[in-house]
């Protein structure tokens, strides 16, 4: 089967057309700047350049008839037609608590997707979009929802409970729901896989290092908590985003330069983090550059990200009573041989030994500990897509 997978944002689009059989990908793509001027579609047929076209776009549904077009395009397309393609795959990043599992999109999930607004009001509304556009253009294609927050609904309460009042669970729905579920869970099967072993024997912490981070643990094969919290602010220091602070900052600082709660909020999420710590770079290659050339605050930024990355490492051990293995993936966890090797520093006592020849590598699958290490070290690529693509066969056929 031949399944199409959407990620969509509120201007953005970004796709991939994977074959089931053999699991091969066999084009992608992104539309950029949705209901702006400008709006393009860049195509990439697997193994050819990409193509990209400038065409207006006003609307997600325009865009995703566009996105149509290209991977049944005579020339640079994979489809002969639209019978072709079994199933659509769609990311959505908020369930609640609604979903522990990707399910089969019809009436009634939509709705409970639009009650998950006001929990995630900056992503649900495009994710909603881009499945309204689907269905209207292919109303027979079976479409599937892989929920970010779903593999995390394995925590106990006492991971995902807060100390506040509890009326604020009960009425408003605020827990910590954990993101970037797709890809803890597509690594965590990988590593069991790496290591010849059964996922359910394994102990597993799996360090999701991109612009967004997050850390999870994983015992059996199932989440038992995770960085992220109540929204995608909580945890680890990110590329623009603050991590774990205690809470009355954010009063203190309101007052102290009388910000409104927007702009409170903006600080929070994009002017923090490893940006606001250094004043470079949200981008750590700018970030290492700037700490090579002798920048202070970019030195200091690298160790708290390292810092607050062991800190979540060490919580887990504890939380599990040991771990198998560590794995590192997204762009830093994947690229940056440097905060690997800062990250698993002088852990040795814990069992945890970095190869460092090893450890130079970039973007592949790869054991990275020493080979008298008790606890394996791990780079895995991520693949969130291939993961919604299968989770969507094994829906469509039946299987799940
Ligand atoms: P992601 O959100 O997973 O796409 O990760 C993006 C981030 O990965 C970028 O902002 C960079 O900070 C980081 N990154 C990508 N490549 C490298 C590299 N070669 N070295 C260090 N960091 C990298």
């Amino acid at each position: 089967m031949k399944i199409l997978v959407i990620n969509c944002g509120s201007s953005s689009l970004k796709y991939q057309v994977i074959n089931m059989e053999g699991e091969v990908l066999m084009a992608k793509g992104l539309v950029e700047r949705i209901g702006m001027d400008g709006s393009c579609i860049t195509h990439e047929k697997i193994g050819e350049d990409k193509v990209k076209k400038e065409v207006p776009m006003e609307t997600h549904k325009e865009a995703i008839a566009q996105v149509l077009d290209a991977i049944v395009d005579p020339e640079h397309g994979v489809l002969k037609d639209m019978s072709e393609l079994g199933a659509v795959g769609h990311r959505v990043v908020h369930a609640g608590e609604k979903y522990a599992h990707s399910v089969i999109i019809d009436d009634d999930v939509i709705k409970a997707l639009e009650e998950c607004v006001p929990l995630a009001p900056l992503h649900n509304p495009p994710n909603l979009l881009g499945i309204a556009a689907c269905r209207e253009l292919m109303p027979e294609t079976p479409m599937v929802g892989v929920f970010d927050t779903a593999f995390h609904q394995t925590m106990p309460p006492e991971s995902y409970i807060y100390a506040i009042p509890y009326r604020f669970y009960e009425k408003y729905g605020i827990r910590r729901y954990g993101f970037h579920g797709t890809s803890h869970k597509y690594v965590a099967e990988r590593a069991a896989d790496i290591m010849n072993c059964n996922l359910d024997d394994l102990k597993l912490i799996t360090c999701h290092l991109g612009n967004g981070a997050s850390v999870s643990a994983i015992k059996r094969g199932v989440c038992i908590d995770t960085s992220m919290g109540f929204t995608p602010l909580e945890g680890l220091v990110m590329g623009t985003r603050s991590g774990d602070i205690d809470p009355a900052i954010v009063t203190y600082m309101r007052q102290a330069e009388n910000l409104d709660q927007g702009v409170a909020n903006e600080i929070l999420n994009k002017e923090s983090g490893v940006l606001g710590i250094s004043g470079v770079s949200s981008d750590f290659r700018d970030i290492e550059a700037a700490a090579e050339e002798g920048n202070e605050r970019a030195q200091l930024a690298l160790k708290v990200f390292a810092h607050k990355v062991r800190f979540y490492i060490g919580a887990y051990i504890a939380e599990m009573n040991g771990v198998d293995a560590i794995v590192f993936t997204a762009g830093v966890g994947e690229n940056d041989m440097g905060m690997r090797d800062i990250i698993c520093n002088d852990l040795g006592n814990l069992g945890i030994k970095l190869d460092v020849v090893k450890n130079r590598v970039r973007g592949k699958e790869m054991i990275i500990s020493r080979d008298d290490s008790p606890v394996k070290i791990i780079l895995i690529p991520t693949n969130e897509e291939l993961m919604i693509a299968r989770d969507t066969l094994k829906l469509v056929k039946g299987i799940a």
